[in-house]
């Protein structure tokens, strides 16, 4: 067993060598799911994350769920209830995020090449749309004056600079993210002030770091070009969401990231702001870190088969419904995420076996040349750290098989 699969065993409920997810072994899971492939979320563990996280983050530090991490809509609902807001990247993603009864004015809307229904529908609503490139922000003068309604406004900046050691760099040099950090200023200069209600900056720098240092370097490089920006133009800037980027760990020899040092850092820059920020509201959007861990793949071994001394399980799940599990979703070099067998956490026989899924495509791996118990037809494979960037981020339509199950418990 990986250290990393046994670490994260640490702090699971087991008992009689099977695992229990919300207390419930997996068979009970898959018939209250109707049947396996299925994704569970537990929801007392996304609500012990968040609690964990506000402990240790600065108290005016405000928390955002990126609902396209997992939108589904009955987590969602729960995030809502424990973060002061949500960030959305769709017009599908706001009208979840506004059904689950938060504040308009806690919801704010990112991407690139915003359509203009979504424009619309944004302005109508009062999210803060975060502006992207500055002939959305045209767009949106046109859209707010046919309202007859101010366009609650941030600008998305595109950096000069690049989270170190990030898993996906979204920020510095040139992005189709945000408006270049050197052009802010004279797009602020020309913002029509009966068109829209500026709320402040949006610096969103990377996404799956492990590294706190990389993550205070990022921080520390955001607060002085929000402030550079801030000093730059006479509009009062009230929030700056810098971003997120905190990472849970997948692979051997990862490690869960220390928040201590991150926070406070964060502490210290929240304290020696400048008259630029002296009042605006520090958000921080995070999806992965919020709801991966609490998530779990599962699905069943319907036929075992020896291919020239290599043993395969072949299971009813794979690449179509977990995309990222199966090496093909930004990784550079595929490695197994944390798996288990539900029912045989560990076992006298072990056998290194190759776990694939249903597609017809050698693409679609469940784990690759992982030492399990001798598994049997019928046992339940259950990928781990799976909550973010399953179900929402795999191409469930591939090969036609039927879409995934979700439960929240
Ligand atoms: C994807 C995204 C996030 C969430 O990233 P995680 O790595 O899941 O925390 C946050 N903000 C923006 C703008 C994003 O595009």
């Amino acid at each position: 067993m990986s250290k990393l699969v046994h670490e994260r065993l640490q702090r699971l409920p087991l008992r009689d060598n099977r695992l229990l997810i919300a207390g419930r072994h997996t068979a009970e899971l898959v018939a209250i799911a109707g049947g396996s492939p299925c994704y569970i979320y537990d929801r007392d563990t996304t609500t012990e994350t968040v609690l964990a996280l506000r402990q240790a983050m600065p108290e005016s530090l405000k928390l955002h769920y990126a609902i396209k991490a997992n939108p589904m809509p009955a987590l969602v609902d729960h995030m809502a209830c424990l973060l002061d807001g949500l960030d959305v990247a769709s017009m599908a993603e706001m009208q979840v995020a506004l059904g689950s009864g938060m504040d308009p004015e806690h919801i704010s809307f990112a991407g690139p090449a915003k359509q203009p229904v979504e424009l619309s529908a944004a302005v109508a609503a009062g999210v803060t749309l975060n502006v992207e490139s500055e002939l959305e922000l045209e767009r949106l003068a046109e859209i707010a004056a046919r309202q007859g309604k101010k366009a609650r406004i941030a600008i998305r900046v595109n950096p000069d600079f690049e989270l170190k050691t990030s898993g996906m760099k979204m920020g510095g040099g040139p992005k189709q993210f945000g408006i270049d950090a050197e052009r802010v200023a004279d797009v602020l200069s020309r913002l029509a002030a009966d068109c829209f209600d500026f709320q402040g900056l949006h610096i969103f720098s990377g996404s799956q770091n492990l590294q706190a240092q990389s993550l205070i370097d990022a921080h520390n490089k955001t607060f002085e070009l929000a402030e550079r920006i801030a000093n730059s133009t006479s509009l009062e800037v009230r929030k700056v969401n810098i971003g997120g980027g905190l990472g849970i760990p997948y692979f051997p020899g990862e490690k869960a990231l220390a928040l201590d040092g991150i926070a406070a850092n964060l502490a210290q820059l929240l304290g020696r702001r400048g008259p630029g920020l002296a009042q605006a509201e520090i958000v921080m959007e995070l999806g992965r870190y919020l709801v991966g861990e609490a998530g779990y793949y599962i699905c069943q071994v319907t036929d075992i088969k020896m291919s020239r001394g290599q043993r395969y399980l072949m299971t009813d799940g794979g690449l179509h419904h977990h995309l990222a599990n199966s090496g093909n979703f930004g990784q550079v070099l595929r490695k197994n995420y944390p798996v288990v067998l539900a029912d045989k956490i560990t076992g006298e026989a072990m056998e290194c076996v190759e776990i694939v899924g249903p597609l017809c495509t050698p693409l679609d791996i469940v784990a690759a040349g992982v030492e399990l118990p001798v598994a049997e037809l019928g046992d339940y494979v259950v990928v781990l750290q799976s909550g973010a960037y399953g179900a929402s981020a795999s191409p469930q339509g591939f090969l036609s098989h039927p879409p995934v199950r979700e439960l929240l418990l």
